[in-house]
């Protein structure tokens, strides 16, 4: 067999990544585009020892589970991998996608497994979009979305998990450039004024705000294209960023505000946030309410205990957990999200929370008493007096946790954390994670440690995509680890 080749080919199961995979001449090939229970006329596009590559050519029998695709360009996008499959299907990809990982790589096998909660309307959920904007070989400008990992630009405004007013806030942008020959930035000369239009939009609050990304110190004509943006209802905030790189780093380090306030606001829950346009912030707040929500039911808090929420971000779950709690204590290693993080406590008038920049596989052994890293020599991380000095006063607050939450980023838990936290001996322990695969992994080493999984919860974030979040509680069972 060789590169190229065409066979036919049955779909049985799907990837991680959304791959159709099938099986030809005892070789399992993964293929775009292709969804379980097709059969298809495939093309060879890479060849390994056991396993290749392929491409669809023609769909000879679609799967009974292919949905109506709404997107003319999901499959040059490569945004949304599994938009072709019925939202149905989708959920029960990502269910099993979860179940199969705790099985396999976890090595659990009562698995207390809820289904999982998907949104009723699986479209239109992101409330942040960052177009590159540039130039067609007719000379005319566009922004859309880099065509799967090129940096072709697809004309667009339509994504169909994005916000409609995408796309008129886009005619705006597009249509003043034109008339005043503003120059799109050119990746490969370095050479053009815009960049990217970076949009957000609040979904509780409905403000909108608008930032241009350009190459240069300044956008011509600036305050009439805010007077023609503020004909749009909900525009609350336009500025222009400048990034002078020539990186893949989209946004540059200043930010200037032309009109309207520095920031919008959104709430999730109850909880207020102020969203400027470097804040991170979820992409999905109505499903990250689903997920926050849930954590709070498996914490389990009844007034007085002291959370740890490490790998906190701006703070989300802390100040979601706080009213229900005694103390909640937030990690973060990202200087602006703690910053970002203090300041949401603030507007929202929450004293119970305290967040500490640094590793949380640092921070919580000093806080708990411990000694960092388990050696058992004695001594302490960092070792100045008025660093022990706080340290002690903190210890004196109660920092031994009742209960623990983590939500870390893909890679999931460093392993020195997973030993802190069993070695504190919360009560219970209620694990965020965007990965199933880390998850397993950190699940079974927690349980190994003295823990067992209580629940086990789903989370659809983000409809059309493969990933899936889980929600998962667990509880103490020994003393001894
Ligand atoms: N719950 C948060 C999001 C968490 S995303 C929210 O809703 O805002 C994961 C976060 O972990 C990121 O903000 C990342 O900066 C942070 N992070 C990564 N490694 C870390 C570490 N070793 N210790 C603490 N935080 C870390």
């Amino acid at each position: 067999m060789k590169k190229n080749d065409e066979f036919i080919i049955k779909i049985e199961d799907m990837s991680v990544d959304g791959l159709g995979i099938g099986r030809y001449e005892g070789m399992t090939f993964f293929v775009k585009d292709a969804l379980i229970g097709d059969i298809a006329r495939v093309g060879v596009t890479k060849l390994k020892k056991t396993y290749g590559y392929a491409r669809v050519i023609e769909l000879i029998r679609p799967s009974p589970d292919r949905g109506e695709p709404p997107c003319p360009i999901h499959r040059r996008c490569g945004g949304c991998q599994i938009q072709a499959l019925s939202y149905s299907k989708q959920l029960e990809f990502k269910q099993k996608k979860v179940e199969n990982d705790l099985r396999r790589i976890g090595g659990f096998e009562e698995i207390p497994i809820e289904p999982i909660v998907g949104m009723k309307d699986p479209f239109h959920y992101r409330n942040k979009a960052q177009f590159p904007v540039g130039t067609d070989k007719d000379g005319h400008i566009i922004a859309g979305f880099y065509a799967g990992r090129t940096h072709s630009i697809i004309p667009t405004g339509d994504c169909v998990v994005g916000v409609p007013v995408n796309r008129e806030i886009l005619d705006v942008v597009i249509s003043f450039m034109e008339e005043h020959h503003i120059s799109t930035y050119n990746e490969e000369t370095g050479e053009g004024l815009v960049r990217h239009v970076l949009i957000r939009y609040g979904f509780s609050t409905k403000e909108i705000l608008v930032c241009l990304v350009i190459n240069g110190q300044g956008f011509p004509g600036e305050d009439e294209l805010a007077e023609r943006l503020w004909k749009i209802p909900g525009m609350t905030s336009f500025s222009v960023n400048i990034n002078q790189r020539q990186d893949n780093v989209i946004l540059g380090d200043e930010t200037r505000f032309i009109r309207g306030k520095e920031y919008i606001t959104d709430y999730i829950g109850e909880v207020k946030f102020q969203i400027s346009p470097e804040s991170f912030y979820q992409v999905n707040p109505v499903q990250t309410k689903v997920m926050y929500d849930l954590a709070l039911d498996y914490a389990g808090l009844s007034g007085s205990e002291t959370v740890w929420d490490l790998y906190c971000g701006i703070g989300t779950i802390s100040l979601f957990m706080a009213k229900k709690a005694g103390w909640v204590y937030g990690v973060e290693t990202v200087p602006q999200a703690v910053a970002d993080a203090g300041r949401n406590a603030k507007i929202n008038g929450i004293k119970n929370v305290e967040f500490i920049r640094g590793k949380a596989e640092e921070v919580l052994p000093e806080f708990c008493g411990q000694q960092p890293g388990g050696d058992g020599s004695g001594k302490r991380g960092s070792g100045s007096e008025a660093h022990v000095q706080k340290v002690l006063d903190r210890n004196s607050r109660m920092a031994r946790p009742d209960v623990v939450v983590v939500d870390p980023p893909r890679k999931g838990c460093d392993e020195r954390l997973l030993e802190t936290i069993i070695e504190a001996a919360p009560d219970r322990i209620v694990y965020v994670s965007c990965n199933p695969s880390t998850l397993a992994r950190d699940l079974r080493i927690l349980c190994d440690g003295g823990y067992e999984l209580k629940k086990v919860s789903p989370v659809d974030n983000f409809p059309q995509t493969v990933h899936v979040e889980t929600v998962v509680l667990m509880s103490r069972v020994s003393n001894e680890p």
